[in-house]
């Protein structure tokens, strides 16, 4: 386990890539709730957030991929503004609470 911060801190203010449901496929909105799945495979200083989930759609983890951190977090969507390239993101913010796989769970249940 290399995590060294709180999950709640690596990811709030990720800029998300993708900003529609993975289910529903919604498009999100800044102040929506949402649930975020976040993956770091070992080996990996990087996490990925390749799943967002809008609030009535919510997941859980259903089957931990050995080899891999997952995360869901829960939160909201907002908007970071980086002035210097006078562009805004979507971005994780307000992570009320993180479900955790950790590596060697394998197909454990959470
Ligand atoms: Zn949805």
């Amino acid at each position: 386990m290399l995590v060294t911060a709180p999950a709640d801190q690596l990811l709030a203010g990720f800029q998300l890539a993708e900003t529609r449901c993975n289910y529903c496929k919604i498009t999100l909105q800044e102040g929506d709730p949402v649930s975020a799945y976040a993956v770091r495979y070992a080996g990996d200083d990087e996490w990925d957030v390749p799943r967002l989930y809008c609030h009535p759609c919510r997941a859980t983890i259903e089957e931990p991929t050995l080899g891999a951190t997952e995360l869901l977090a829960e939160g909201r969507l907002g908007l970071t503004m980086d002035a210097a390239i006078q562009r805004t993101s979507l971005t994780l913010l307000g992570i009320e609470r993180v479900i955790q796989s950790e590596p060697e769970d394998g197909r454990a249940t959470l």
